[in-house]
């Protein structure tokens, strides 16, 4: 078999790893190889690193002005829609999303870097009022240095985008790690940085596994924040070695979102929310909404609609455009999928729909799958599966829908679905989560902030916070008198 060969981009040029290794990605609607990359290690991760720097105090960086890197930012958005049916392509091959979300996704994508270029100009300090009469003070945001980007395979260029647009607005540079399972349309994006016209070592892209590169880049003394998205015990493993350095962090990880369904929602919207949120990308998403819960009075029509909509889901090839539902993305996720149904079934739950691998081609997909249970305490209600099952459970009150909500370690994300506007506003303050969508589902935006409460992780990216986010703070005094400088002795 004939595998596209990558490679990764250092310093404004394509390059191996030092090793002069390689690994394979397979393609999780086959189990195929077809494409290899390099396989990056300490060495290569330094060499990244270094460039990275070197480029942050370069003149041909540190010396545009923000507006210019806005500029550049704006051209980098262009070149991205002009590419996106590419990159769309790629992302599907690579880890099996839809061909019509990962088509979405990069329709979109160019947002990112339109709106963090139009911010990357306004990044103001203040004037500060100090209470000392021959002293003027303001504030200044710095940009840190270099950032690592560590990003999973589920959508490698949206969650690549959402970190690097900020970063690089704030005049950071960067090093991006993408999945080992994922890396392809990251390298692509290789290409498009450098048409752009970004200076060489701006933007670093280095391919190879987590506890070799990515662990390489969150020790590295010269990097100052760490942009992280993946599974919490990744993210444990990311903060205890980036402590070594005290770089800042920012941590999204997984989920386990309620969806809270009042008697008084529209129910084909809410059931069209539910199959979104936990089937749509094959729940293979950090947004997932794999809690279901729902009042006694609606519950069997609620949860008999949605394994009635389960059972018609279009499974197959990612790239076919009828295609309602992918692969998994690796065998190990299938596992996990397969091996969670399993042990939620043991411990009482019920199968309701799915549970089953599905043959096809080869490769790794897994029916849309409900069960149902009658305690929170049941791994599914408690455990992220990130994959196409929901775990359905009845409540009688507000109260008890809300302590079921908050009755997880995580808090990303939570659907509301009720007419009761009131009620809506309660429960949006009253659930702790990151984000929260009333009578809708899986709704992004460049403007938004995303990010968790828990387990979820910390840090917001989107918005205009994000961009500050990748700035250091500095207040700087200037003496306004005349006066010889008194007593060196007495603080001022
Ligand atoms: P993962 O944690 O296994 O890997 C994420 C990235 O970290 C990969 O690039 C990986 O190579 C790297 N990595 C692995 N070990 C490392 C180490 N020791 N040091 C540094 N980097 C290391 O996650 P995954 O399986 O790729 O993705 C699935 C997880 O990501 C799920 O838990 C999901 O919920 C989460 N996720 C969160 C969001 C969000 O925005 N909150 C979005 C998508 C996915």
């Amino acid at each position: 078999m004939n595998l596209t060969p990558y490679q990764m981009y250092i310093n404004g040029r394509y390059c191996e790893a030092q090793s002069g290794n390689r690994f394979d990605s397979l393609t999780p609607s086959t189990a195929q190889p077809w494409a290899s990359f390099p396989d990056a290690t300490e060495v290569d991760a330094d060499i990244a690193v270094t460039a990275a720097h070197q480029a942050f105090v370069s003149p041909a960086w540190a010396g545009l002005t923000a507006t210019a890197r806005g500029k550049l930012l704006r051209t980098l958005g262009d070149l991205i829609a002009d590419h996106r049916e590419l990159l769309a392509e790629l992302e599907s091959r690579e880890n099996g999303k839809l061909i019509r979300e990962t088509r979405g996704q990069m329709g979109y994508l160019p947002e990112f870097f339109y709106y963090m270029a139009g911010l990357a100009d306004k990044i103001e300090g203040q004037t500060l009022p100090v209470d000392k009469s021959d002293m003027m003070a303001y504030t200044l945001h710095e940009p840190m240095g270099v950032v690592a980007a560590i990003v999973p395979w589920n959508s490698p260029l949206y969650l690549t985008a959402i970190k690097m647009a900020p970063a690089l607005a704030a005049g950071n540079t960067l090093v991006i790690k993408p999945s080992e399972h994922a890396s392809a349309s990251i390298v692509a994006l290789g290409k498009l940085v450098e048409q752009a016209g970004f200076p060489a070592g701006v933007v670093n892209i280095i391919t190879g596994y987590g506890p070799s590169a990515g662990a390489a880049l969150t020790r590295h003394p010269l990097v100052r924040h760490v942009a992280f998205t993946g599974g919490a015990a990744t993210a444990r493993h990311v903060v205890r070695s980036s402590a070594e350095n005290f770089a800042h962090l920012s941590l999204e990880l997984g989920g386990k979102s309620p969806q809270i369904v009042f008697p008084d929602a529209d129910i084909d919207s809410a059931v069209n929310g539910i199959v979104a949120g936990v089937f749509a990308a094959s729940g293979q998403s950090c947004v997932a909404g794999s809690r279901l819960l729902i009042h006694d009075s609606i519950y069997d029509e609620v949860v008999a609609r949605v394994c009635e909509r389960a059972s018609r889901i279009c499974i197959g090839d990612p790239l076919a455009e009828e295609t309602e539902m992918g692969p998994m993305t690796t065998l190990a996720q299938l596992d996990i999928a397969d091996n969670m149904v399993q042990q939620a079934i043991s411990e009482g739950a019920v199968l309701r729909y799915g549970g089953q691998r599905v043959e096809c081609n080869g490769g790794w997909y897994f029916q849309p799958t409900l069960l149902e249970s009658d305690s929170s305490s049941n791994s599914l209600m408690q455990e992220e599966v990130f994959g196409p099952v929901t775990a359905a459970i009845r409540f009688h009150t507000e109260a008890e829908a809300l302590a079921l909500a908050n009755d997880t370690r995580y808090g990303l994300a939570a659907g509301i679905w009720t007419r009761d506007i009131a009620r809506a506003h309660r429960l949006s303050k009253a659930v702790r989560s990151g984000i929260i969508w009333v009578n809708t589902y899986r709704v992004v935006s460049a403007m938004a902030p995303i990010g968790g409460f828990g387990d979820s992780g910390y840090g917001r990216e989107g918005g205009i916070e994000a961009v500050l986010s990748y700035t250091e703070k500095k207040t700087v005094w200037v003496n306004l008198s005349s006066e010889p400088m008194s007593d060196p002795f007495v603080m001022r």
